[in-house]
């Protein structure tokens, strides 16, 4: 099987793919924890974190590329951009779409204390999820792929709301 997760930076994407990933046994391949990762010998993808933009469509496309090698996954924080969806040569089983609203998540971003979790490019990736990721949530609604979720209650229910959703689709 094959999920796509969607949501803003904080919606807790993260914290469930990875319950999805055990619930379903798919491989969590997740692309933000690999660009930190390459960050460390790329100064250019450092910079571009550590500022809230995205790095350049062609090199992250490449990556998740070279990641994807079965056939049951959750990707998370992938696709982000109309070309990157694009650029997916599968059709995904499902898409989620995480809903949060946006003082919960400068309220989660903030207790996280991640480096790039400040407050000047909060507002900076708030600004390029409506511009660039908006697009794809509505890409995947047109295409009868995308089920929203609201993510504001607290983890497990959160969970609890995705588990109704993947029991309907198994
Ligand atoms: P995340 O951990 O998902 O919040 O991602 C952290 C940072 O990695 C983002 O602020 C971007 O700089 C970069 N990044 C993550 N996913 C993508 C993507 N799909 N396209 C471009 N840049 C990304």
């Amino acid at each position: 099987m094959k999920i796509i997760i969607l949501g803003p930076t904080g919606s807790g994407k993260g914290t469930q793919a990875k319950f999805i990933s055990r619930l379903l046994k798919l491989e969590h391949i997740e692309i933000g924890a690999i660009l930190r990762k390459e960050a460390k010998r790329n100064k250019l993808i450092k910079d571009f974190i550590k500022k809230g933009k995205l790095i350049h469509d062609d090199i992250v496309i490449k990556i998740i590329k070279s990641k994807i090698k079965s056939n049951d996954f959750i990707l998370d924080g992938f696709p982000r951009t109309l070309k990157q969806a694009k650029s997916l040569k599968f059709k995904p089983d499902l898409v989620l779409f995480l809903n949060v609203d946006k003082k919960n998540i400068v309220k989660r971003l903030l207790l996280r204390k991640r480096e790039d979790d400040i407050k000047e490019n909060i507002e900076e990736r708030d600004k390029i999820y409506l511009k660039k990721t908006i697009p794809v949530v509505n890409y995947y609604n047109k295409l009868k792929l995308l089920k929203k979720v609201n993510g504001n209650p607290e983890i497990k229910q959160v969970s609890k709301n995705i588990k109704k959703v993947l029991e309907k689709l198994i």
